[in-house]
């Protein structure tokens, strides 16, 4: 009886642990692709960066949304939007390296950290992952002819040593809607300079013009 006792004990030690864990597994990843939520996306792209100011090393930031995601639930149903977001999240794990970070910050965004990547390879890299996702299909549940679907990208990289992930995030915000505004489908840099933000857009225009 002893003995049952203890092992009922154990048993209980080894299911709060493994309770523990599936916590935090929900309080970090995101159940529908198993990136990093919000919260968990920043804590880790706190670290890289301090990291990245230690070394003096660069460091950039991709934030991507989807075009027109309201019409691909309206036409095919949200769990083909669903799939869609997931096709999403397995292009860019594929895509990118083991150190990059990222995050579903928002329902159809996504937010990539780019460790000692400057502003010109940060470009190479979002224009290769809009690439890709503009050929990627999902199929179509309907047995129609699959779904495609675009996304735009802002960039952003680290200037002064003073930013934060939060100020970063929102220069790729703001070059994301700059992106949007162009019409869709394309990659949006933003620039900082001495008064304004310089805006440089890929692959169709090469104009870069300023607010
Ligand atoms: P835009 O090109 O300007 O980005 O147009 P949009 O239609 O994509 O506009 P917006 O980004 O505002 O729309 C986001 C939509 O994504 C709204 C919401 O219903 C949908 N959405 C958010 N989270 C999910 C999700 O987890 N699954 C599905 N299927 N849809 C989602
Ligand atoms: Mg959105
Ligand atoms: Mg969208």
């Amino acid at each position: 009886p002893q003995e049952r006792k203890l092992k009922g004990f154990f048993q209980d030690i080894t299911d709060r642990k493994q309770l523990e864990q599936e916590l935090r597994q929900q309080a970090h990843f995101d159940y529908l692709t198993g990136l990093s939520n919000r919260g968990h996306f920043m804590e880790l792209a706190e670290l890289e960066l301090s990291r990245t100011k230690r070394y003096a090393k660069p460091l950039s930031i991709l934030m991507l949304d989807i075009d027109y995601f309201k019409r691909i639930n309206d036409t095919y149903g949200h769990k083909t939007g669903d799939s869609v977001i997931k096709k999403m999240a397995n292009v860019c794990k594929e895509i990118l390296r083991e150190i990059d970070i990222i995050g579903r910050i928002g329902g159809e965004e996504f937010a990539i950290l780019l460790p000692e990547t400057d502003l010109e390879q940060a470009v190479v890299a979002a224009e290769r992952l809009r690439k890709i996702l503009d050929d990627a299909k999902v199929p179509n549940e309907y047995g129609g002819l699959p779904i495609q679907f675009t996304v735009s990208i802002g960039v952003s990289s680290l200037t002064s040593n003073d930013a934060n992930i939060a100020v970063l995030l929102n220069l790729a915000d703001t070059a994301l809607y700059e992106a949007k505004d162009y019409g869709r489908n394309r990659v949006c840099v933003i620039v900082p300079s001495s008064q304004f933000y310089r805006f440089r857009l890929y692959p169709l225009s090469t104009i870069a013009h300023f607010v």
